[in-house]
């Protein structure tokens, strides 16, 4: 992260930032071969989650690591340059992340997060994917029946 230029920096911020990021992409590609139903960024629902399974009532984000500061990931760490700039701006983002997950989680809302890092082999998203959507049908006996 350090050797890159400040130009090469926003680029990579923009998009990480922005909806419809690759991890995202690879996550909802992963959700289809899965044949599992949902929406996208829905707007309704509190820090518009990039998935939403409704019949699970599952929240699911798909974080980029710098941008949202996945706990000790190495991606997470911070631009030696303007330090203070980003660890502000950084610490606004996860206050947001949390404000939501504590909305949604208050509204019956199961959330879950799958970090960037996370989406580099498609069987691995596969398996969070079914793990994160079985941990709620085995706690509610409706969705086992659903499902
Ligand atoms: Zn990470």
């Amino acid at each position: 992260l350090d050797k890159l230029t400040t130009a090469q920096r926003s680029r990579n911020m923009a998009r990480v930032r922005g909806k419809n990021t690759l991890p995202e992409m690879l996550v909802r590609s992963a959700a289809h071969k899965l044949g599992l139903r949902f929406r996208l960024h829905d707007k309704r629902l509190k820090g518009s989650p990039d998935l939403v399974f409704a019949k699970h009532k599952v929240a699911l984000f798909v974080h980029g690591c710098f941008w949202h500061q996945h706990p000790g990931c190495k991606k997470a760490s911070l631009p030696t340059t303007k330090t203070e700039f980003w660890h502000t701006k950084l610490a606004r983002n996860v206050e947001r992340d949390r404000e939501a997950i504590r909305q949604l989680r208050a509204d019956g809302w199961r959330v879950d997060v799958i970090w960037e890092c996370e989406t580099k082999a498609a069987e691995a998203i596969e398996k969070r994917l079914k793990q994160i959507l079985r941990h709620r049908s085995r706690r509610s006996q409706h969705s086992r029946i659903a499902a």
